[in-house]
Order: structure tokens, then sequence, then C-alpha cells
């Protein structure tokens, strides 16, 4: 075994080296001329002067080797479907499906937006997107129009790719009425879209500009799509994620850099082989579903299973028996999924024969002792806790299982990973934090190494602005995570510094759910925070300050209006962001200058001290809170 430090060394201070060596881990049509151009900082061009294509990485390049093994598994327990695409297939389909975009005039630069359950035609859709060099951005299903039509308008898609519908628990969710609803709401009209029928819920059609997949697919059967050579630094994709600021960002990916990173981290991190199955059990929605459902198992050459379904439908112990049918090696999923199989009968898991899998990787949200432990127990195997973010695409704290032999610590994601130069950094100072246990911003200093985002989409200066001025005096990436770092070099996420919030793993912003309950009519100022919750980790709570107290001077009415407010955010943002309760005050807890103080509102309704409150305007704010608590 490596010894690690070294190895993580060696990537920061010999990079060149270190990451011309990884490059070979990729197909090029031209080699890189240079390993890493920073003369621009914060901006990073990684491996520059290289041409490449991610669809011929994660397809074409396996079909001489493995033409005819596995490489999508598609398993939907909401339709009862289950099938298995060799890579020859694979490659098949997403021509296909390149043949159909070049068709409806997709080129080289332009977006196609992806709006999809986790179905296998998602998958061809982003692998036809790379294949062309056209810019994928996936929203996730979960999202409702007021989301969709934001990152519509931000994106300018020529295309759009979406579906009849979803499935959640056997009953189908209509997606056309919100992608319908979400184009009317952008100022910006999509010429096409293109629709998978899966026959699950009618679908009314707009003329001219809706097509069916099936149609299609139909007239291009066999019609040839070769990979478009790109440059390395041209967007493969952007994905959108929550800020302080309402409005998402779209973070921006580029081609050979995310390739390298992935197929590095495939080898170092996971430690999957060429002929394994992997299975992440998240959505195509995520980051993690881009990373590790579709392009970095299918650049190692393994099998990736697409799950659509629910962990516990037909029982819990779904996700085990895929692990014994398809003899997966890797799996990775997120806490409050276990959590949710923690509930679940514990013979379930000793019911499947899981000698395949190596180990169980867990991500997007602080895992908590009592899961990891009773997961570790149960699988006999290595849980890794990995700590990265929309923003990296791969981890930045993990223990590197294919060159760390270190044990795994409970309550620590592990060390910083190789590429990484990650620091500890004081709030107000902006000075390194040098010593052990002392709590700082995590913060990686540039360049970010390859995969991570090159850019805000669009807004060069909102990249700079949001990540590399908020740390006084130092121009380094912040991560908006607090930290500490012990002796060993484990470092332990302590939560976000700003008003992102983490709910089941899905990423949050509370301006943006207040922006949406803003939205009724007797709302006049309201404040959203994230609290512990058992089951997700965090669940979003708000404090709105009515306009009209009449309105909600009974119980039965307060409820009515806190179900009107939910179902603004439902329709808003979607249920993944609806609060779990609305609660009504007079005032909010501010400071003199106005400031509305969320960290206090959190402390109070975990049951928490608040903290120095001198610079509070009103005491009788947080009472008022404090009372609905305790009621
Ligand atoms: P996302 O961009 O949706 O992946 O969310 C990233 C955020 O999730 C991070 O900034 C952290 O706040 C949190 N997060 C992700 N992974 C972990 C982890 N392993 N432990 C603690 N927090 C995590």
């Amino acid at each position: 075994m490596t010894n690690y430090a070294e190895f993580h060394q060696r990537s920061i201070t010999d990079r060149d080296a270190f990451w011309g060596e990884q490059a070979q881990l990729v197909d090029w049509k031209v080699q890189p001329t240079h390993i890493c151009d920073y003369s621009n900082p914060p901006f990073a061009r990684w491996f520059a002067g290289g041409v490449t294509n991610l669809c011929h990485n994660a397809v074409d390049r396996h079909l001489k080797d493995r033409a005819d093994q596995a490489a999508l598994i598609f398993v939907s327990t909401e339709t009862n479907q289950e099938r298995v695409y060799s890579f020859r297939e694979l490659h098949a389909e997403v021509q296909r499906m390149a043949a159909i975009l070049k068709g409806l005039g997709v080129t080289k630069g332009d977006r196609v937006l992806i709006y999809m359950p986790m179905i296998a035609e998602a998958a061809f859709a982003m692998l036809a997107c790379t294949r062309i060099g056209a810019i994928h951005s996936v929203v996730f299903g979960g999202f409702a129009s007021g989301s969709l039509a934001t990152r519509i308008e931000d994106a300018a898609p020529k295309v759009i790719i979406s579906a009849d519908a979803g499935s959640r628990g056997g009953k189908p969710v209509a997606y056309k009425p919100l992608l319908d609803e979400a184009i009317s709401l952008s100022s910006y009209k999509p010429e096409s879209v293109l629709l998978v029928d899966r026959g699950l819920v009618p679908m009314a059609m707009v003329a001219g500009r809706d097509k069916l997949w099936a149609d299609l697919r139909e007239q291009n059967m066999n019609t040839v799509v070769e990979c478009e050579w790109v440059d390395a630094t041209h967007p493969s994709y952007t994905l959108y994620t929550s800020g302080t600021t309402g409005k998402p960002k779209g973070v921006q990916r580029d081609t050979g850099g995310y390739a390298v990173a992935l197929a590095a981290s495939m080898k170092h991190i996971y430690c999957g082989e060429a002929g394994e199955t992997y299975f992440s059990t998240s959505d195509i929605g995520w980051v993690v579903g881009h990373s590790y459902i579709i392009y970095g198992p299918l650049i190692a050459g393994m099998a990736t299973i697409m799950y659509e379904g629910l962990p516990t439908r037909p029982d819990g112990g779904i996700w085990w028996s895929l692990i014994e049918k398809y003899k997966v090696t890797v799996m990775f999923s997120a806490p409050t999924a276990i959590r949710v199989l923690k509930k679940q009968d514990p013979a379930l898991l000793k019911k499947y024969d899981l000698s395949t899998l190596k180990a169980l990787f867990l991500a997007g949200e602080p895992l908590d002792q009592p899961t990891a432990q009773w997961i570790s127990e149960g699988l006999g195997r290595p849980i890794v806790d990995n700590y990265w973010q929309t923003e990296t695409g791969w981890p930045i704290l993990s223990i590197c299982k294919g060159v760390d032999d270190s044990p795994t610590k409970f309550g620590s994601p592990g060390k910083a990973v190789y590429g990484y130069d990650v620091k500890l950094l004081d709030e107000t100072t902006g000075e390194e934090l040098k010593g052990a246990n002392q709590k700082g911003v995590v913060a990686i200093e540039g360049p970010l190494p390859p995969g991570c985002l090159q850019t805000v989409w669009g807004d060069d200066a909102r990249f700079v602005s949001t990540y590399w001025t908020t740390i006084p005096g130092r121009m380094i990436y912040s991560t908006f995570d607090w930290g500490i770092r012990d002796e060993e070099g484990y470092y332990f996420i302590l939560g976000r510094t700003d008003d992102v919030i983490n709910v089941a793993g899905h990423r949050l912003g509370t301006r943006e759910i207040e922006e949406s309950i803003s939205a009724h009519p007797n709302v006049a100022e309201v404040a959203v925070v994230g609290v512990a919750d058992q089951l997700k980790g965090q669940v979003a709570m708000a404090f709105a300050v009515v306009k009209d107290a009449s309105l909600i001077a009974d119980e039965a009415s307060a409820l009515k209006m806190e179900g009107e407010i939910m179902k603004i955010v439902d329709k808003d943002l979607g249920a993944v962001a609806r609060p779990a309760r609305v609660r009504f005050v007079t005032v909010l807890p501010k400071t003199r200058s106005g400031k509305c103080l969320r960290r206090a509102i959190t402390a109070v309704c975990e049951g928490r001290d608040p903290g120095d409150l001198t610079t509070m305007d009103d005491p009788a704010a947080l009472q008022q809170i404090k009372d609905l608590i305790n009621s």
C-alpha cells in the first residue's frame, strides 16, 4: 500500500506530474499540452490542448473488450421493469438519441435540459449530449414548475427532454404539466420538447414543439453518430445548486478534467474494476447521479445500476437483493436512506448473499454514529463516508481505499483527498488554523483539482465573488462548511456557514423557500431555518409574520393558511422543499441593523442556547418562537 500522506503531498507539490499520470486512465484524441493552466486564477484550465469526448470514454472505448458485457442495468420497482443494456446496446441507444438531437438542430455548445425520472432514456439523453458536444442540464424530477422555470431561463436550452411521468410508491407523478407550466413561466422558450411516453398518464402535446422520442427513435434505428471531439476545457454539463441567494447557480463542469477525475476516483477511492457492477442509489438530478450513476462507473468499464423506486418497496430488502443478483462490488448511498432501512426488519440484511460487496460509500450529509454502526455491523463491510459538493463533482474528504489502508473513524469523512489542498481558516481573520481540533471554515487552496466546477454558468464574476472572496484577505475556495481536523488529519464536518440546509441529503437554500412562501398574499415576512431531524438530518421550519392577523385568529384558520403555504411551495419548488411546519409570529428576531437572526431561531428550535443576543432588537421576538416550540 502506498504511503497516503506522500501520495497526497505529491498531488499538490508535484501537481502536473501527478495528474499527467492520472490522465492516462482515459482516452485522448489529442494529448494535452498543459496539465494545469492556472495563469488566470481562480480559473483553472485542466488538460488544456487535449481533445477528448466524455461519451467515448464512457461507452465507445469499451466496445473493443466488453461490448456484450452489462453497461446499464435499469431496474424499476415502480413499473416492474428490469432491463440490462450491454455496452453495444447502450452505444446503439445513445447514437439514436444523439441522431434525434442533431435532427432537432442541436449542435456543439447548445444546451439540452433533461427533466426526467430515473429511466434508461435519461442516461441515453445525458450520454447523447456529451457525445455531440451539447451541454446537458439535468433538473431533478422532484422539482416543480418554479424551480424548473428558473433553470430553463438560465440555461436557455434548445431542446428539453422529458417524460409523461415519474412514479413514486406505485403512483404516477405527472411531469408534463409541470414542464408546460415552467415553459410558460420562463421568458425563454425551447425550440423542441422531446418526450418519452411511458404510458403512465395522458400527455397533452403542443403542436410543432413537442415530439415523441419513440417516433423519432424509429426513424434513427441505424443512424451512426460519431463522437464530436472537443477540447478538454469544453463544458460537458451544468447542474444547478442552491446557495445563499435565492437564484440557483449553474455549476459548470469541463470535459477532460472531469473524465480524468472520475477515472482516478474509481481507482483510488472506490476500487471499482472493469466488468464489476456499481450501484449508486442516488438520482440523476443530483451530482452523485452524474458522477457515480452515469459517468464514473461507465468510464471505469463497470456496469451501473439505475434504480427507480423506494428502498422499501416491495420490501426493505430490495437493494440487498440487487446486490446479490447483479454481484454488486461497490455501493453508494446516503445516510438518510440507511436510516430509512434501519427501521425495517433486520433479517432482510441477512437474507441475501452480499459477499461480492467490497464497501458501502455514503455521502451528501453527515453520517451519524448509530447509523454508521448499524450498517457496518449489518453488512460486515467497510463503510466509507465521503464529503463533497455539487461544485466539486467528486470527493474532497474520504479514505481513499485504493491507496490508503487507514481505518475509518466514526463521525469523520476521513482525510483530504489527493488533489485537494484542504485548509481550515479562521472565519474573521482568514488565517490558517494549523493546530489540531480547531474549528474553522473548510477551504481549498487553488487551483481546484480536475473535475471541479470551472465557473458558474454565464457568470464568471459570480463564481469569483461567491466562492473565492468570502474569506478575508485570501483568494481561496470556500466550501461554506465548518470543520475541525484531528491530530491524524481526519476531518469532521460541523455544518454550513451559510443559509443552505440539507434535508435528506437534498441541498436547499432557505432563501429560495422564503421567496416562495412570500408569494402567499397574507405573508408579510418569513424566515426559514434548518432544524435537526432524526430521520432526514434536517427539516425546514418556517416562521411567518402575517399581514392580516384576523385571518389566522383561531387554530383552524392558522392551519388552513399553513396548508396554503405548503401548497405554494409544492407547486413552486417541489415537495422536497416543503417546510415541516409553518408557524406564525408577530415579529421576527432581528439585529438592530435589521438582519434576521436565523442561527438563534435554529438554536431555539433545537432546544439549544441561542448564544450571544446582545445585538438583538426585540428579545420578545425570540421568546415567541420559544413559546411556539414548547407549546
Ligand atoms: P450537495 O452540493 O448537494 O452535494 O451538498 C453539499 C453539502 O452537503 C456540503 O457542503 C455539506 O454541507 C453536506 N455534505 C455532503 N457530504 C457530507 C458528509 N459526508 N458529511 C457531512 N456533510 C456533508
